[in-house]
């Protein structure tokens, strides 16, 4: 293994896959929760502000019962002549609305009266600012709440004027109602059950605290609430608010148009926080099997695409570093990707372009001097028995002289074209160098390689070479039999029995003497 410079393709497929699915999964996650989150916020809007209306409407309704029913002793107590039984009757029947009913006359005297803890407040001069507005005005009013002097309780009067025979003011009928009591307008302000943390509250029309859930807030002013402030002039609606233990709720308001008053039906922001975790959880939880599936299907389609491009760049790598170039075979590359295919096919061709370049001759496209060695030396090393036929043309100076080095050109590819039809299949035929060509014999025996090198020098002597009539070849033979010799060696031999060849008259073929060796 050498060192690979760079990321691999596979990793960096896999990155890719896995990036782009952690960022879709991302985004879904986002927009699932944001979604979410959005038609929580905006059903507990809703339904606080359905709520805070419905409150503001039932209130509206108890109120104006509530009212008819003083106007109504104050019909039929224009003498202020109500007797105490009479009195009782009608407190009997609305005794679930006020805490008391009284008859006061103009200089704010009850006359008569009848409430629930029995007080007895005949004779009593009223000084709350409720009664000096009743007598005031003359007209029936409800009041704000204010804090009961004797009693020191929030409470509310409802009041009614009482006009004589000759329509003259005398005095008002009052119901008096105790917020924190037991009574209709506590029951429908105070009770809620929601379970949920929500809770209902109301401000009067001058931002004071009315009804709340904590007691030791009531009567507070509370004029830097958004809502309550909306509320009071008027105004109806639904949003999310920030109290000042920067708590975050889902206020829904109205407004009771008798009284201004603010009622308000909140739920704590928080509520939503539980479902959004949950649907993160399973949205994750879900998720999680696809993901690991995706992540399989990634790698094993990665796998694939990059195998073959692996495969090449080992092999060009190795290819590179190994010095046997010529024996290198390239890698079964099996891939559908257009790039990887043409790639594959370009490579495979420059690679065979380059290992004839380096294997071959470039005039004869015999085998060269350094695949000669090459082939010699894995013989030798392998213990291959072979022959080693060397071949010099005759004369060949005088053919160049003669007829140009075009021909002498000509002639040594017709000379390398018979060597090439006269040898084996599995022989090594190659140029030496100049006119000197040889032919490797494998399992060539002595008595074979002579065969075969008198055939090619007659063949080569009997036909006409490119300048018009034949040329012809001395020949040196030597033979290794496989056991350890030197490539210099043999070759040595083969060139001695050449020059012998030479020396003896040329166009001949000597075999190199080997002891006992000989033809
Ligand atoms: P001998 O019979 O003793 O072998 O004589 P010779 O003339 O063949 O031998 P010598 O070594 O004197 O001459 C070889 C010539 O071959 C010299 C050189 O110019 C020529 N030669 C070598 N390589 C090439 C080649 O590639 N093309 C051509 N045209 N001539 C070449
Ligand atoms: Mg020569
Ligand atoms: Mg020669």
């Amino acid at each position: 293994m050498g060192t690979r410079k760079g990321l691999k393709l596979r990793s960096v497929l896999m990155l890719l896959v896995i990036g782009s699915t952690l960022l879709t999964a991302a985004f879904g996650g986002y927009f699932a929760w944001k979604m979410n989150k959005t038609s929580l916020t905006n059903g507990y809007l809703e339904s606080n502000y359905q709520y805070a209306k419905k409150l503001s409407s039932n209130t509206n309704e108890l109120l104006r019962i509530m009212r008819t029913n003083i106007d109504g002793i104050s019909q039929i107590a224009t003498k202020l002549s109500l007797s105490q039984k009479e009195l009782d009757i009608w407190y009997e029947a609305s005794e679930h609305y006020f805490n008391a009913i009284l008859i006061v006359n103009n200089d704010r005297v009850v006359t008569a009266a009848n409430s629930q803890n029995g007080g007895n407040m005949v004779g009593t001069e009223l000084t709350s600012l409720a009664s000096f507005e009743a007598v005031q005005q003359q007209a029936p009013l409800i009041s704000q709440p204010y804090l009961g002097s004797a009693s020191n309780r929030l409470l509310v009067m409802i009041s009614s004027p009482i006009f004589n025979e000759r329509d003259e003011y005398v005095g008002f009928v009052a119901g008096t109602v105790f917020l924190n009591d037991n009574n209709a307008l506590n029951k429908l302000l105070s009770e809620h059950f929601y379970g949920n943390g929500s809770y209902v509250y109301v401000a009067d029309k001058n931002g004071h605290l009315i009804f709340h859930p904590d007691q030791s807030r009531m009567n507070e002013t509370v004029l830097t609430n958004d809502v309550i402030n909306k509320a009071i002039t008027g105004r109806s609606g639904a949003q999310q608010i920030v109290n000042s233990q920067n708590n975050s709720y889902f206020a829904g308001y109205a407004y009771e148009p008798l009284t201004g008053w603010a009622i308000i039906a909140q739920t704590p922001a928080s509520i939503i926080e539980e479902p959004l975790k949950r649907l993160i959880g399973r949205l994750v939880f879900q998720s999680l099997p696809v993901f690991i599936v995706i992540l399989l299907i990634a790698w094993y389609v990665s796998y694939l695409l990059s195998k073959p491009l692996f495969d090449l760049a080992a092999f060009s790598e190795e290819a590179i570093l190994s010095p046997k170039a010529s024996s290198q075979r390239m890698p079964r590359i099996n891939s559908y990707i257009y790039e990887v295919r043409q790639l594959n096919r370009s490579i495979n061709n420059h690679f065979n372009l380059l290992n004839k370049e380096i294997r071959l001759d470039g005039l004869t496209g015999l085998a060269n001097r350094k695949t000669f060695d090459l082939t010699i030396a894995e013989w030798l090393a392998e213990g291959v028995p072979f022959a080693l036929i060397l071949l010099d043309i005759d004369h060949f100076k005088a053919i160049n002289d003669r007829y140009g080095h075009l021909i002498g050109d000509e002639v040594l590819t017709y000379t390398a074209s018979l060597i090439k039809r006269f040898s084996r299949s599995h022989d090594l035929c190659f140029r030496y160098g100049g006119e000197e060509f040889g032919i490797l014999v494998r399992g060539g025996t002595v008595a074979i390689a002579t065969q075969m090198a008198e055939r090619l020098r007659e063949g080569i002597g009997a036909e006409a070479s490119p300048t018009g009539s034949p040329v012809f070849v001395s020949i040196g033979i030597s033979h290794s039999d496989g056991q350890a010799a030197e490539a210099k060696a043999i070759i040595e031999m083969a060139d001695k029995a050449l020059y012998l060849s030479k020396e003896t008259g040329r166009n001949r073929t000597t075999v190199y003497e080997h002891k006992q060796a000989g033809q």
